[in-house]
């Protein structure tokens, strides 16, 4: 979806620093953008910077061949490149929501409802999934021919997107909420719900669809 390619750099969010408080605050996002992301994006171009034959390729490209990538940078690009795909669609997931009410419309409220039941129960599944997680990792809404599904991932790795494709993420790293809810991820996730761009979301599987 993004066409970037190396040196990768870092975009700013899509919105305002305290667009999403009381939910998540301005310091976590900046420290989670600015320092977090930075990060990885400038580890990810020191592992390329070396290999000139990498340098057109989009971050979709390195991460779904990665047995293409030489072997003393490929823990590198997987990692750093897997933090920076993540944020990406990590941020893109989250809008402020400019009603209480934030619920999915659209196609994905049919789909949601045709492969969960309920929103209400794809909230629970994927609350179940969040708290379950152990250690740091992420939670994917993905569609997977023709179908919603949602998967765990540890660290930074990506579920195989060149088969399942993302809908929606939620990055369940400390960083992601330990300055606003400490060790409360139950409380982090029920936040998470308040700020989903569902249209974005909506978005999305629309590409998919089509393709
Ligand atoms: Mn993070």
């Amino acid at each position: 979806m993004n066409h970037q390619h190396y040196p990768f750099q870092l975009e700013p969010l899509p919105f305002a620093y305290d667009a999403l408080e009381p939910y998540i605050d301005q310091t976590t996002l900046h420290f989670h953008h600015d320092k977090h992301m930075n990060t990885y994006i400038d580890n990810l171009n020191k592992a390329l910077n070396p290999y000139p034959q990498l340098h057109n390729q989009s971050l979709e490209e390195l991460l779904c061949h990665l047995e293409a990538i030489p072997e003393e940078i490929r823990t590198a690009v997987k990692n750093n490149g897997g933090g920076v795909y993540n944020h990406q669609l990590y941020f893109a997931s989250m809008h402020h929501s400019k009603t209480t009410e934030n619920f999915p419309a659209g196609e994905i409220a049919n789909k949601i409802s045709e492969y969960f039941d309920s929103y209400k129960d794809f909230q629970s599944e994927w609350k179940k999934a969040a708290l379950q997680l152990f250690g740091s990792g992420y939670v994917w809404l993905v569609y997977d021919k023709g179908a919603l599904e949602i998967v765990c991932t540890p660290n930074q790795d990506i579920p195989p997107i060149l088969c399942k494709k993302p809908l929606l993420l939620l990055d369940v790293w400390e960083h992601a909420y330990y300055l606003d809810y400490q060790n409360r991820r139950s409380a982090y996730i029920d936040a998470f719900f308040s700020v989903i761009n569902w249209s974005k979301v909506d978005q999305h599987l629309q590409i998919y669809t089509k393709s």
